[in-house]
């Protein structure tokens, strides 16, 4: 089982800016934001990255999605927003526990960096 800051987070050992929570999921504030709204959404269940999800994870990406949508909708990003999961080393991944990046209050560029 891998443990990272978010699981420090998920427990309450370190401080975070939570803006959403139920038994599967949480949402906080990016310490480090890109846009004037970023969010990361992440399951409680520690899975280091997209890849190494497995089949009976199913149900609960589909409820990070759905996630997403609530916490997007909360935070008024009726204007749009860009979701993000950076996975593996190339693809950008510094914590090692999924997360979904959501951005927005700002025109996002194509294609990304
Ligand atoms: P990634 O590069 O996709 O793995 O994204 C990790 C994100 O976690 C980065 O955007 C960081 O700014 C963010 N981050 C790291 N530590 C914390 C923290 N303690 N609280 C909130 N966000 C964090």
């Amino acid at each position: 089982m891998t443990d990272t800051i978010f699981g420090k987070i998920i427990r309450r050992e370190i401080p975070a800016d939570i803006v959403y929570e139920d038994d599967l999921a949480l949402a906080f504030k990016d310490v480090n934001p890109q846009a004037p709204t970023h969010i990361l959404v992440i399951p409680k269940k520690p899975i280091p990255c997209l890849s190494e999800s497995g089949q009976e994870d199913q149900a609960l990406m589909g409820h990070l999605l759905m996630t997403v949508k609530k916490v997007a909708a909360q935070a008024n990003l009726s204007n749009g927003y860009r979701v993000v999961i950076n996975n593996g080393k190339d693809g950008g991944q510094s914590v090692d526990h999924l997360h979904l990046h959501i951005l927005g209050d700002r025109a996002m560029n194509w294609p990304p960096g």
